[in-house]
């Protein structure tokens, strides 16, 4: 419910694509040098011997006479990539009928979804490992030493595993907020005042207390067509179902019901007067206008294209057009953004820059809120606070507001509260956690050989722009410019080893007296910091989308930069030991995931400096999109059984565009490697597996997952990124490098389809390009794990 990723310390960004959709945190990295051929004195024969043993189980086909004793690898990293692949692989598969299967069909029988997750992946297992690291940090006694926010951080999470002071506490404050807002008829009608109601004021302080957004929104952000400033952007609210489930109710009923089970039961928490027939047309009136409110919303995909949703103003300008839309109904935006802004510090002016993203969504909430009955809106907006804060009150509200989860992800137990506190402690205190983190498991030499990387690949994204026949030469130019102009953020700011920088970052931060009000301290603080931003410069050279312990990446198209933080520079992304094999097809496809979501169906609207600016010749656009055209049309043909629907092509375009693009780049990469320093060992037990054909298990690897039915759904309906199998499928099915590596003969329905096929004039056309998205969607979902 809360947005998990730390606020930078200048202005915000709103366009951000990450590899994954989830955020949290890291691990413990794996020591080493070179591998390779070099098979020292030390052999780990124990290692060797399990592995052995595996390989006859899993039915590997055992080496021949025409694989030479030296041409297999025993170093320890070699040793540790071959377990690790052994697990994962089921031999009885044709890998060029199924690659997803081939690669992951052991780890997927091994790994089921454990009771208290909706999902399980190798991001999960590196965000598990990492909340355990963050619970030790924060188990440990505060320290005079350590900067100020290290030990707050400590204070709270010791408040937020504190469950018998929580329960003492109970619910009273959380009526206390009720009351600010005028009370909520669903528990006490005869509270409520209709005449002192204001539903703009409420909506404001409801987005200012609770960082929620409830029927429109407000963010300060980089001005995109001058990144350089700052700007107030109006927008299309967040909703507390998936808005994919809200336009189209006849269709998921079950959820409907469910979340109106949620409002009537923490209602009845709250220890409501009503019968509960009463509170069940109260809660249908609220599901009904939120609804409405979703069916006017934009969707996801429809937001990637810039020109439709910047669109700017005056705020005086932009009163006088919404006056005109209805003289009886005016939107006194001024009092709107004074009330959000009231305690950040900044005043808003009459003739106040703003961007307003949703002018149609404006537009047609005008007369809805007109004919709305104004206790439904009233209802609506508190419910909106109060479904953002029960998850932190008692654990009677704690177990209503599983249930509900539950019904939405699939899972069955809830986190432990170590877990749960863990993540919040690093919602806030990501940066201050990550300055111990950093000390106590982080290998310095993994930012030097990544950083590496990222050159390697910039190089070699260059070459494919340069020999690329569809590109204009202008246009070439200007994406080489782009390439180069890319800034790269490596696992950690360096600021974190200054102590009076941190304290600094966190200025102004300070808890309650209670796990609870130290949350809404929190969400004040957060807001507060974000809307600062507003009088401040954008800050290019420091933008960190993510704190240390966090396992994925992201690309910024407004500031033109990737960043990859330390959480994810560890096996089986990247380990200094492992075969440059297993790491190219790791942290590699990550980089040139990252460096193409600069080119992709977003991306692509950004110039070098970050703005909003068209760079591309006509007749280059042209065929671009033709063959974003063609990889939506493609990816929406793939069909998710478990969750009975297909992929949205359009709203995973930016993404799937990033994922070809970074496996081709990165192949490319690792083929210039080879050139440079020789080919690779083989690995003991998979020795009539190539170095090339590892490559590609090694990029299908880290995307070996299970998932419940009910967060594949979610999924399909919300996220921007394709299902696991479809990620893995999509752009091996487009790489006529991996039909050579594995020699696959051509098959319409396996990895290698025919020419005429539509999927190969993508493989054959579909090749340069990148996306990304911002949005902040509040459906109550689970940090999940991937790179965005
Ligand atoms: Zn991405």
């Amino acid at each position: 419910m809360r947005n998990s990723s730390v606020m930078g310390r200048f202005a915000t960004v709103a366009v951000v694509t990450t590899f994954l959709l989830l955020a949290t945190t890291s691990i413990t990295p794996t020591l080493g040098a070179s591998l390779l051929k070099e098979n020292s004195g030390n052999i780990n024969q124990e290692k060797l011997a399990a592995i052995r043993e595996l390989s006859k189980a899993a039915g590997a086909p055992q080496r021949d006479a025409s694989i030479n004793e030296e041409e297999i690898c025993l170093t320890e990293g070699c040793l540790d990539a071959a377990l690790d692949l052994l697990n994962a692989i089921n031999m009885t598969v044709d890998p060029c009928k199924d690659f997803f299967q081939y690669s992951c069909g052991r780890w997927l029988t091994n790994n089921p979804v454990p009771p208290s997750a909706s999902w399980w992946s190798r991001f999960n297992m590196l965000i598990y490992e990492i909340n355990n690291v963050t619970q030790e940090i924060l188990n440990e006694d505060p320290n005079d030493e350590d900067a100020k926010p290290i030990n707050q951080v400590k204070d709270f999470y010791k408040s937020c595993i504190d469950i018998d002071a929580i329960e003492a506490v109970g619910l009273d404050p959380l009526v206390q907020i009720i009351e600010d807002f005028g009370g909520w008829q669903l528990v006490n009608p005869g509270v409520w005042n209709s005449t002192a109601f204001d539903w703009l004021k409420s909506a404001a302080e409801v987005r200012r207390r609770s960082l929620q957004s409830v029927i429109i929104s407000t963010h300060v952000s980089a001005d995109l067509k001058n990144t350089t400033k700052t700007v107030v952007y109006l927008d299309q609210p967040g909703f507390g179902l998936p808005r994919g489930v809200l336009i189209a109710p006849d269709n998921y009923t079950d959820l409907i019901t469910t979340y109106e089970n949620f409002i009537v039961e923490v209602a009845t928490e709250l220890g409501t007067s009503q019968t509960e027939a009463q509170l069940r047309t109260g809660a249908r009136a609220i599901i009904d206008l939120e609804v409405e409110l979703a069916k006017i919303s934009s969707s996801d995909e429809a937001r990637y294209d810039m020109g439709r949703i910047y669109n700017p103003y005056m705020l005086n300008e932009y009163q006088d057009i919404t006056d005109g839309i209805d003289a009886q109904f005016s939107i006194a935006w001024k009092s709107y953004l004074d009330q959000v802004f009231s305690s950040s510090g900044v005043e808003i002016v009459e003739s106040e820059p703003i961007v307003v993203n949703e002018v149609e969504y404006i537009r047609n909430l005008i007369p809805i809120l007109k004919d709305a009955a104004p206790e439904t809106v009233a209802n609506y907006i508190v419910w909106r606070l109060v479904a953002g804060l029960v998850p932190d009150t008692n654990s009677a509200m704690r177990n209503i507001t599983f249930k509900f989860q539950q019904a939405l992800t699939g899972f069955n137990v809830p986190l432990t509260r170590d877990e749960t506190c863990a993540n919040a402690a690093n919602a806030v205190f990501g940066m201050a956690i990550g300055v111990k983190y950093i000390e106590a498991v982080f290998d310095e030499d993994a930012k030097t050989e990544v950083n590496q990387m990222v050159e390697n690949l910039r190089s070699i994204f260059k070459q494919m722009v340069e020999v690329a026949d569809w590109m204009q030469n202008e246009t070439k130019t200007a994406a080489i410019a782009k390439a180069d102009a890319m800034r790269s953020f490596m696992a950690y700011p360096d600021w974190l080893k200054d102590k009076e920088a941190v304290e600094e970052f966190y200025e102004g931060l300070e808890l309650g007296d209670s796990y609870f009000t130290s949350q809404l301290s929190l969400a004040l603080y957060r807001m507060d910091k974000g809307l600062k931003g507003l009088r401040e410069p954008t800050n290019r050279d420091e933008f960190w989308k993510f704190y240390p312990g966090v396992v994925n990446a992201a690309y910024s198209p407004e500031l033109n930069s990737i960043t990859f933080p330390a959480g994810i520079l560890q096996p089986p992304f990247f380990g200094k030991l492992r075969p440059k094999s297993q790491n190219y097809g790791g942290i590699g496809v990550v980089i040139g995931h990252e460096i193409t979501h600069g080119f992709d169906n977003r991306g692509s609207q950004f110039d070098k400096d970050g703005n909003f600016q068209n760079w591309w010749d006509n007749v280059t656009k042209v065929e671009y999109d033709r063959r974003g055209q063609c990889m939506s049309d493609q990816y929406s043909g793939f069909f998710a059984e478990a969750a009975g629907l297909h992929v949205n092509g359009d709203l995973t375009l930016g993404e799937n565009i990033a994922d070809n693009g970074g496996l081709r780049e990165s192949y490319r990469a690792y083929q210039k490697y080879v050139e440079d320093n020789g080919e690779e060992g083989r690995l003991p037990g998979l020795e009539h597996l190539s170095p090339n054909q590892l490559f590609f298990i090694g990029y299908a690897n880290i995307w070996c997952e299970s998932m419940t039915p009910e967060e594949l759904v979610s999924q399909l309906l919300t996220d921007p990124h394709s299902p696991a199998e479809f990620r893995v499928k999509g752009p091996v099915r487009n790489s006529a490098d991996f039909a050579e590596a594995f020699s696959c003969p051509e098959d319409p329905d396996g990895m290698n389809p025919p020419a005429e096929d539509e999927c190969t004039v993508c493989s054959r056309y579909c090749v340069n390009s990148s996306i990304d998205g911002s949005s902040e969607s509040e459906q109550v979902r689970r940090p999940i794990s991937g790179y965005d």
